[in-house]
């Protein structure tokens, strides 16, 4: 069975990360979408906030899986036992970034393949921070993510409010 992961902070999934999650189910018999437990940037949902939104997000896809991990990306692959690890790539400033990850990734476990899918064009411009500063500034969000991410977006700054 081939198996990826798509590892990510997913603070919240936004539908360019759903996109890409949809697109690589259908290369692989399974993908398990990993939510890093502790980003290297501030977040606003909690690991387990941010993994049950993917869950219901993802639940029409039979073959996706939702997992938290706190290890490093790579063995986190070796435990699930994963071919490849799925990455999505929008137009400019991510190629860097990734190669540097997917350059660290081989030199770590160099049976892991890197798997980049390119973004939509219309996911192009969005990132999850500025989808978070759209949205607690009142900005209509609904277009840019899955439903439950959109409720739980306006709960969260009217809670702060
Ligand atoms: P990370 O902290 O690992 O960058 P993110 O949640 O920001 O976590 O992103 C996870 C993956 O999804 C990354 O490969 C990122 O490039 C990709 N990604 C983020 N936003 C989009 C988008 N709008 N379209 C396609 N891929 C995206």
């Amino acid at each position: 069975m081939s198996i990826a992961i798509y590892p990510g902070s997913f603070d919240p999934m936004t539908n360019g990360h759903l996109d890409i999650a949809t697109r690589a189910a259908k290369l692989f018999d399974k993908l398990i979408i990993g939510v890093y437990e502790n980003p290297n940037k501030p977040i606003l949902f909690s690991t387990e906030e941010r993994a049950e939104l993917i869950r219901q997000a993802v639940a029409h896809l039979p073959n996706v899986e939702v997992q938290s991990f706190g290890r490093l990306t790579v063995d986190f692959a070796k435990k699930v036992k994963a071919k490849a690890m799925v990455r999505g790539l929008r137009m400019s400033a991510d190629f860097e970034r990734e190669f540097d990850m997917a350059m660290m990734t081989k030199k770590l476990y160099p049976e892991l393949e890197f798997v980049c899918l390119m973004s939509r064009v219309e996911y192009q411009f969005l990132s999850s921070s500025l989808l978070k500063e759209a949205a607690s500034l009142g900005g209509d969000i609904d277009d840019l993510v899955p439903k439950p991410v959109a409720s739980a977006l306006k709960k969260k700054f009217q809670s702060q409010a």
